[in-house]
Formats: structure tokens, sequence, C-alpha cells
């Protein structure tokens, strides 16, 4: 297909500007956020006719068997003819995305649907511990192909978790991460530090740190691994292949995300409304966005304010409004989920588009919800950080508005490992008041209903005894 000299595949694949009406096009060995012509957002696009798409999803099964080699043994690059834009002898692979849909009656009955209709797609067991991989992937494949020595991010935590670690095994660039200050949780910074990236760590919160990143690396040429990254989106596409994978290639009725930059959100819609383009899906799944309640932009916009993708012809307006709004009034995202602790979605037009694709619908859940949801996520085996828990708090939420039916087939994405924030978890199953007020009251979580207390004993045999006794 490519011949080996080739560094990237300019001839199969190219940047898209987002806007219909503008369409500007630009070439993948270009580094880009947004449009020259009109300043939107860019997508990857191919020219499909080029490039020999197989004709069934069946055809990626037999890469299984192959799996001592790096591009199918990761489940990402698996899926490499769905997104094409580097040859294969380029790309950067650490075995990401060998993750698995696991069918969860437990969780099921919490969320109120019948048995064997919630599956959870476990992200936590990616390399760095989050779906970031996935995405991570790609970006610095396509980073490595155009000759970058540096790459840099602003991050809640994830993300810089997993650019460090490609920096740190590939040892083809240096990590340059920016992270808010008292924003980021210890298993998060923790990785990140261990990995040997340069860690800046600004006086602000995300949106700060975002904004810096954008300025600093254009100033110092440093690449830029954000999810305003277009090609980071075309591996979180393969989130949604190894979903259907895990149907057997049936498509399910919903997919259940949490949002926070939206890249997931986005990258899921871009997926299925290129299957469907290429025939190899007849019917696209609904797609439900949870935002927290404390960083609920997308709710606001998508359901209070009405705002709609409306095939590209979005008032750009409504939004301005609404961040300047937020501005004026110091408003700042606020949520014990730190992974979507976000004011300003950088993927918010995607995400609309991708809402529009898949009849999608918004909503927000409280701290509260989140923790309880996660609690039960964790009791049925599959732990998660809070941020992941939203979409199942979500999907619980949408089956009480009946918008969920109970016999429907629900797909909740969990985004990231359990071990990424223990503080939250070992606050909700504290049996000390302080500890549970200091880190969780302040959120407005009110009580632990699911919560494991332990129990606590003098150190004495026959105590011990009658504890196991009193409780088991
Ligand atoms: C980054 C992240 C999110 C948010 O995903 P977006 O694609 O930015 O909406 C959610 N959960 C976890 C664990 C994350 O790391
Ligand atoms: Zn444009």
């Amino acid at each position: 297909m490519v011949a080996t000299s080739v560094q990237i595949n300019t001839d199969l694949a190219f940047q898209r500007c987002l806007a219909p009406d503008c369409g500007a096009t630009y070439g993948v060995d270009e580094v880009r956020t947004s449009c020259d012509q009109c300043g939107a957002p860019l997508d990857v696009a191919y020219d499909w006719d080029k490039i020999e798409v197989p004709d069934s999803l069946k055809f990626f099964e037999s890469k299984w068997a192959r799996r001592n080699e790096p591009l199918c043994r990761s489940g990402v690059w698996r899926f490499h003819e769905l997104f094409p834009f580097a040859p294969p002898e380029k790309v950067v692979t650490i075995g990401e995305g060998q993750t698995l849909l696991h069918a969860s009656d437990g969780v099921a009955k919490y969320v109120g649907l019948a048995d064997g209709g919630l599956y959870l797609q476990y992200e936590g067991m990616n390399p760095s511990g989050s779906f970031k991989d996935n995405g991570m992937t790609a970006a610095f494949t396509h980073a490595h192909t155009i000759g970058a020595k540096r790459a840099a991010c602003a991050s809640t935590g994830n993300t810089s978790a997993s650019l460090a670690l490609y920096c740190g095994v590939s040892k083809l660039m240096q990590a340059v991460i920016f992270i808010g200050s008292g924003k980021i949780s210890y298993g998060k910074l923790s990785q990140a530090l261990d990995y040997g990236a340069l860690t800046i760590q600004i006086a602000g919160d995300f949106d700060d740190a975002m904004q810096r990143v954008r300025e600093v690396s254009q100033q110092l040429g440093i690449y830029l691994v954000n999810s305003v990254n277009p090609f980071r989106l075309e591996g979180q596409k393969s989130i949604m292949f190894r979903v259907l994978e895990g149907l057997d290639w049936q498509v399910p009725d919903w997919v259940v995300v949490p949002g926070g930059n939206l890249g997931n959100s986005s990258a899921f819609g871009k997926a299925f409304m290129e299957l469907k383009e290429l025939g190899l899906i007849d019917r696209v799944p609904r797609l439900a966005v949870i935002n927290a309640a404390g960083a609920n932009t997308l709710y606001e916009l998508f359901v209070k304010r009405g705002q709609r993708w409306n095939g590209g012809q979005l008032d750009q307006h409504v939004a301005d409004k609404y961040v300047e709004e937020m501005d004026r009034e110091n408003r700042r995202a606020s949520t014990i989920a730190s992974a979507i602790e976000i004011n300003r979605p950088v993927n918010y037009e995607k995400c609309l588009r991708a809402l529009e694709v898949c009849d999608g619908v918004v909503r927000e859940v409280s701290d509260q919800q989140i923790l309880d949801a996660k609690s039960q996520v964790g009791a049925n085996g599959l732990g998660c950080e809070p941020a992941s828990a939203a979409s199942v708090a979500g999907a619980k939420l949408l089956r009480a508005e009946g918008v969920i039916a109970p016999s429907e087939r629900v797909v909740c994405v969990l985004t990231g490992h359990q071990l990424k924030d223990p503080t939250a978890t070992v606050a909700y199953h504290t049996t000390d008041q302080e500890e549970f007020n200091r880190v969780l009251g302040s959120r407005g979580v009110k009580r632990a209903e699911f919560a494991n207390r332990a129990v606590a004993v003098p150190n004495d045999l026959d105590e011990i005894i009658r504890a196991i006794q009193l409780n088991s």
C-alpha cells in the first residue's frame, strides 16, 4: 500500500476544516490546531477510494492471531485501516488499547437495566491507566513522522501521564507537561514525575494551563498533543471499534461517556459516522455525554440554550456569550471528578457534530451521584476513577427519565483506573467524618450510601475474631 520511504501518508489522508462552508484542507505533514481561513478546528480526513478498506469488520478478528506483531497487538493499530494517516513502520506503540468490554449485571441492576443490558468498556487497563493512551499513540506517531523532538500538553493528569509514558518508553521525544497547581491527583502526578517528564506547575487551573501551553508551544515550536490535536481523536476512534468487537460487531443502543474536553465523544461520533459511510455498520448507536454538574458547559449550551451543530451552521455567538458570562462572574469548574473539571471544552464543535450524528443527549450529574455510581462499579469488580463513573451515573439518570428503555443495550465507557485517585475512594469509604467532610463534604457530597467501612478493632485475638463473626 505504501512505499517504505514514505514518512507520512499525504496521498491517503489530509486535514480538513470542520466548518462545511469553509472546508479548507491541509496536508497531514503539517502541524496545526485550527483552520487558517476561518479558525475552526480540523479533522483528519481520508481519501477512502485509495484505501483498501475491509468489506466487513470481521476482517479485524484475524489480527488477534498475529499478536506477536506490534501493530496487531495494539488495540488501536489493529484498526490501522480505519485511520491510515501514518505508514506502519512509523507507528509508535506500547501495546495500548488491550481493553475489553465487560458485561456487568450488578451495575445493570443499579442503573435499572435488564440482565445482560449493561456493558463497561474498561479503558483503565491501558498502559498508563486511562483511555488517553488510545489517542496518545496516534498523536505521538504523528509527532514522530514530522520529526518533533519535544511534545507538550496541559492536563488534568491523565494526558500528561500518557505523554510522559510514551516519551519515557520510546525516548523519541522530551515530554513537557503543564498542570494547574493543586488540581491533579497524586496518582497522576506521580506518573508524570516517575516517567521523567519536565513538569511545569502553573498557579492556575486547567483552563489557564491550556491557554499557556498553546502560547508556549507556538513560540518554542513544541509539538502540542492536547485534544485540539486532531490526530489524537483518530486513535480514540478505536475504543468504539473494540466496543463493536466485544458485541460481535453488533451496534449497541447507547454509548454513554463522561464529557470533559469532549475528545472522546467527538471521536466516537466520527468513528460511527465513518463506519456508516463505509457501509461497515447499518445504524449508529445513540450517544449520551455526561457532564459533572460542577463543570457543565456542554450541558448549559446544549440543553439549556439549545445549541445544535445544525449541519455546521451553528451560531458561535451563543457559546461565546456563555464563556464571556462565565469569565465575568469568575465561575470556575469544580468537581471531585478532576479529569472532567473543565470550563471550556476544546472539542465543543466536534462534540455537537457527534451529538447530531448519533441523535445524542447531554446530562449533568452531581458529585454525589458520581461517587455512588463509582462505588457500584467498584463493588462489581472493575474500579474506576470518579470522572469515569459519570457515565454510569448518567445511564442511571437517563434510565430513570425513561430516555433509555429497560430492555436496551447500553455501553458505559470507564475512562480511567481506580488507582488514579485513591483519595476520593478512601474518603467515600472512611469512618473518619472529618476526612469525609474535608474531601467530599466541600463538594456537596452528603452521604456515602454504599460505603464499605473498615471495622476498627483493638489488637486482640478474641476481639478480632468477634468482629469477623459479627460482620460476615
Ligand atoms: C480526559 C478524561 C476524561 C474526559 O474525556 P474528554 O475526552 O476530554 O471528554 C474523562 N475521564 C478520564 C479518566 C479522563 O482522563
Ligand atoms: Zn476553515
